[in-house]
Formats: structure tokens, sequence, C-alpha cells
């Protein structure tokens, strides 16, 4: 299993320029029926990144949804995107380290576009993290306690 701040990480900064061009049209957040709290967001990105660095207006932007899946208090998570980045290129290999499901793409290995299996993020996904970055709790450490500074955003129901 991985945490949000793991995944984010390991991505590159291409996509952490990308990010900052993403926005955010309808966020959701709540419980799932496992008791797991999620956020979902829409999104679509006003400029796009070329391979030199330089950004661009995106005359045609698409949107995607993005959703994260807290799994435990330890911050853990189920990344899930319906982008071409995440769905080709880093949903398996989120899924081979317990960190996504297996939705969007076909379920095969992405031997050609992430050949060393990194779990990585979208940008969209990694946009998401930075916007709610300020709002979630301290994760908690084996045996130590969890300090809940819940602003808003749902990890655990409680049982
Ligand atoms: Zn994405």
């Amino acid at each position: 299993m991985l945490t949000l701040d793991q995944i984010a990480r390991r991505t590159n900064n291409f996509r952490r320029m990308g990010s900052k061009f993403v926005r955010f049209t309808d966020t959701k957040k709540g419980y799932l029926s496992n008791g797991n709290g999620y956020i979902a967001a829409a999104s679509y990105s006003t400029h796009r990144i070329d391979s030199a660095g330089r950004a661009y207006v995106n005359q045609q932007p698409s949107k995607y949804v993005t959703v994260f899946e807290f799994l435990d208090t330890q911050l853990h998570v189920n990344i899930s995107c319906s982008c071409e980045d995440n769905t080709y290129r880093w949903e398996w290999a989120l899924w081979n380290r317990g960190a996504a499901e297996i939705e969007y793409s076909n379920g095969d290995a992405p031997d050609i576009r992430n050949p060393t299996y990194k779990a990585a993020c979208c940008k969209h996904a990694y946009a998401l993290y930075q916007k709610i970055k300020p709002k979630l709790p301290q994760p908690k450490t084996e045996g130590g306690q969890q300090t809940f500074n819940n602003k808003g955003v749902m990890i655990q129901k409680k049982k």
C-alpha cells in the first residue's frame, strides 16, 4: 500500500508543472459503504505543457474525474482517474502496489509506457492532492496517536 505523499513524491516535474493548470469544477466527499472516506473531483486543464516545458492554451479541454479512497488512518489510498495518463501508465502500476483498482485500463501491465512499473500519478491526482493536503489529518503512526486536524476530508468512519 502507498500513501498520497509517497505517490506524489514519485511524480515527475512535467506532471507537477501540468498540475498547476488543472482547475476543479466539482468536488464531492463522503464515506463509501465500506466506511472508507473518499474525495472525488472533476477537472479540466486550462493549458497543456509541451516537451520543452512551455505552456500553451488548451483549446479543447477534456474533463476528467479523479477519486481518492482512503484505506486507513495511515492515509494509504486507492487512486483513480479517468485520463489517458492514468489509464495507460499509472493504474496498473498503482494496483500492483495496492494503491488502485483496475477500473479504466484493460489490466495489462504497462510494459511500454511504464516499464519499471513506477507507482506515480497523473497531473490531476497530483493537483487534487495539493488541493486537499492542508485539510488532511496527520497520518497515524504505528503505536502513536492520530491527531485529527480534519478540516473537511473524510478518512475513516468511526466504528
Ligand atoms: Zn488524471
